[in-house]
């Protein structure tokens, strides 16, 4: 047993002894219980209020009540109790310290708000390009202080981590990269970063595509011409014929790079408009392609398999998606063998996307290459594409089309196997009347 309740027990014991001698005594048993009740009681509560002035003047080991038993054993466990508490304490405060110094040190403007959308924390980056003072601005609603609605958008998404780009509130020529994730109980971690020089380096990487591309145009559809011009000479030898022949077809493979590099350069300048285009007859476009195509190669080199929902159309660029369709149909045609069935799809998928696909049973694609095809100038066989006239541009034209609409596209593909290219449209896009029409 403990040796403070022993200590207990053997003042009752010497207590109860001192009773009975005292009834022994006297015969007054009545009065000698009571009276032995009465002193322990006292003694207890002395040393109670003993306890709780301790207690009430914070506790304090030096003070600690110089008594022994069990108040001394409640005494020791209260001074270890608050031992532990303020270790605790002072643990989490070099924590909240040492997070506060991380968040200062941060390149990236960092603001922690609460629930109410008041700052708790923010670091100097975010003075800089944010203009938000710490000493002038805690506890402040960042509402209050920032008035983008892009940053309202942003704070009240769900925990998705989204990315907005803003004009920096102290400076107009700065654009920044925000995100806000979720973060502790209902706090949001916001975090900003200047990108403006990632902007206009890439400003200038495409506004020098873009005129070189229209630069050269010109003398190579002189050059072109003259070729042209010199390929019909009748007096020539088949060397020299050979040689221009070959010319000439380089000219004209560097002019539909060209193309395709101006027509990308115009997609990026387009970017993403919700409202873009018109209602598009989606069926027809697909079947005059099909038509086309049948038209233009020798007839019988593809079996071309349709499947079309013929209530199906969407709004959107005409001409764009007459290229989308062209394109994915070409590379089909390209990277399948001759008299190999090609299937194109123009369907609605269940949550409401609609879908263009066009599938193949050709070479396909090994996994590792597949995430990369929609890059500028990226090609599997690198001469094998030269060969057939590939630009390596087609997917790239794609993707960007795609994503001017708000759409993706998907890339299922086994090497050997074939491969399936997959145009999604997002819902809004479906024309209303179709949507009545098929509901
Ligand atoms: P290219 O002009 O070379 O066809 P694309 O951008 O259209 O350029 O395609 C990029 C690369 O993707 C191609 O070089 C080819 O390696 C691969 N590719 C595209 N479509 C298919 C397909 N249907 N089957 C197999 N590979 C394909």
């Amino acid at each position: 047993m403990n040796n403070a309740w022993t200590i207990e027990i053997s003042r009752i014991f010497i207590l109860t002894i001192v009773a009975i001698l005292f009834g022994l005594v006297s015969g007054e048993w009545v009065l000698a219980i009571l009276l032995t009740c009465f002193i322990y009681i006292t003694w207890m509560l002395v040393q109670i209020r003993a306890l709780e002035r301790w207690i009430r003047l914070g506790a304090k080991n030096q003070l600690a009540l110089d008594s022994s038993g069990i108040w001394q054993l409640i005494v020791q466990h209260i001074v270890y109790a608050q031992r532990k508490n303020k270790e605790r304490k002072k643990r989490l405060s070099f924590m909240a310290r040492r997070f506060e110094a991380t968040i200062a040190a941060l390149p990236e403007a960092t603001i922690v708000i609460n629930a109410h959308r008041e700052i708790e924390l923010t670091n100097h980056a975010a003075e800089e390009i944010l203009g938000i003072e710490k000493r002038r601005d805690l506890g402040q609603r960042i509402d209050n202080l920032i008035r983008d609605p892009l940053l309202q958008k942003l704070i009240e998404s769900d925990n998705t981590p989204e990315q907005v780009e803003m004009e920096s509130p102290v400076d107009q020529h700065k654009t920044l990269s925000v995100t806000c994730v979720d973060f502790g109980e209902e706090q949001k971690l916001i975090t900003a970063r200047d990108i403006s020089q990632r902007i206009a380096v890439h400003k200038l990487r495409k506004a020098f595509i873009a005129n070189a591309s229209h630069e050269l145009r010109t003398p190579l559809t002189v050059i072109t011409g003259y070729l042209e011009l010199l390929e019909s000479e009748p007096e020539m030898s088949d060397i020299v014929r050979k040689q221009i022949t070959n010319a000439s077809h380089q000219a004209s493979r560097m002019q539909k790079i060209l193309e395709d590099l101006l027509t990308l350069s115009k997609l990026e300048e387009k970017g993403y408009d919700k409202d873009s285009g018109n209602i598009v007859d989606m069926p027809s476009l697909i079947q005059k392609m099909v038509v086309d195509f049948e038209k233009t190669k020798a007839k019988g080199t593809h079996q071309i398999n349709v499947e079309i929902d013929q209530t199906l159309q969407i709004k959107a660029v005409e001409n764009e998606l007459y290229s989308l369709c062209q394109n994915l149909l070409n590379n089909a045609v390209k990277y399948s063998p001759e008299g190999s069935t090609i299937k194109v799809c123009w369907q609605r998928k269940s949550d409401g996307y609609a879908y263009f696909s066009v599938t193949d049973n050709g070479e396909g694609v090994a996994p590792e290459h597949i995430s990369r095809l929609t890059e500028r100038f990226y090609r599997v066989n690198v001469n094998r594409s030269r060969q057939i006239g590939g630009t390596g541009l087609g997917l790239s034209i794609v993707k960007h089309i795609l994503e001017n609409h708000g759409g993706y596209l998907d890339i299922q593909s086994e090497l050997g196997q074939g491969s399936t290219f997959t145009a999604y449209f997002p819902k809004y896009r479906i024309s209303e009347l179709e949507v009545h029409k098929i509901s």
